[in-house]
């Protein structure tokens, strides 16, 4: 009898689990199509009540042996094929970029079923996966948000350089990055750095601090420079997981009020700091070094203080949304 209720109470468990994930995945996932039925929305919220709520997901990372692949050019092994079913034999629907994650669907003999960030739903080989489960907080408040900024380069990687040599990007990101965090610490929000010094770290460092923090926003900052003075200017803001787009239309659109430099929108990067980590992850530039006029900008004193107010609006917003939408 006491095993019966046991038993009971995990298959419950592990159904108010399930439903709080596919919740809070279909929310995410397709804001144009209409919700959970409110019925189940409701009884949802009834039975599990805490504060936070969490909803985990297993997750698959795209892995290629680092001795396959170099590190200074693209080659073909930076790409695993995505098949239509378990079987070597079948189509390739698409190629991942290794060290990319998916969302962990099911496993057949040697093969993995993945929901890629394309959207596309194939299999993986098993020996090409990683497999983690990654937690992630439903209506998280302020105070209960914790960001992880990345200062861009440092120690023997100096990053770019101001044309008129005054500058560094190894120091300028050290410092906007400080200037964030005490800004966010005042709205209640955590903060973690990947470094608070001038030394260097692998990338690798970088994603693996951001995860071990259970970052509910990665942000690394860095300062431009094009292949020639005066060729291109203004900010970007990269993401790379489709999930990350709206994170990243709240930081710019914050960031475009509180800054005169050009806004050069919400674009797709392809950057390891982004790509290789399981949590919510944007890459801001702020400004060309190599740009007259962006530097001139930079160089004003409270620049770096209107990159931080933007930064702590951007993360208001988003959090505002984030409860509004799960
Ligand atoms: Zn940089």
């Amino acid at each position: 009898m006491k095993r019966k209720i046991k038993f009971t109470i995990v298959i419950l468990v592990i159904a108010i689990i399930s439903a709080g994930a596919l919740i809070g995945q279909y929310n995410i996932k397709s804001e144009a199509q209409p919700t959970v039925k409110k019925k189940e929305q409701e009884s949802f919220v009834t039975i599990v009540d805490s504060n936070p709520l969490t909803v985990s997901t297993k997750k698959v990372q795209v892995y290629v042996d680092p001795a396959l692949y170099s590190t200074t050019a693209e080659t073909a092994n930076d790409y695993v094929a995505l098949k239509e079913s378990p079987n070597a034999k079948s189509a390739t629907l698409v190629n991942l970029y290794r060290g990319e994650w998916g969302v962990y669907l099911a496993s057949q003999n040697d093969w993995i079923k993945i929901n890629s960030n394309d959207g596309k739903i194939g299999w993986l080989k098993k020996e090409n996966t990683q497999i983690m489960t990654s937690t992630r907080k439903v209506k998280p408040t302020l105070t209960q948000f914790k960001v992880v900024l990345d200062a861009g380069h440092g120690g023997i990687d100096t990053g770019a350089e101001s044309d008129d040599g005054t500058l560094t990007e190894k120091e300028l990101t050290l410092q906007t990055v400080k200037k964030i965090g005490a800004a966010l610490e005042k709205i209640g929000v955590s903060v973690a750095y990947t470094r608070t010094q001038d030394n260097y770290l692998a990338l690798e460092d970088i994603t693996k601090k951001s995860m071990a923090e259970s970052a509910d926003l990665f942000i690394s900052i860095h300062y431009d420079k094009y292949d020639y003075d005066n060729g291109m200017n203004g900010q970007t803001t990269y993401y790379y997981y489709q999930d990350d787009k709206f994170a990243a239309t709240s930081i710019n659109t914050a960031l475009q009020k509180n800054l005169a430099l050009n806004n050069n929108g919400i674009r797709l990067g392809n950057y390891f700091v982004l790509r290789q980590s399981n949590r919510p992850s944007l890459l801001l530039e702020l400004g060309y070094l190599n740009s007259d006029s962006d530097l001139a900008l930079i160089k004003q004193a409270d620049f770096q203080d209107k990159v931080a107010t933007g930064i702590v609006a951007g993360i208001q917003t988003y959090v505002n949304e984030l409860n509004l939408n799960q």
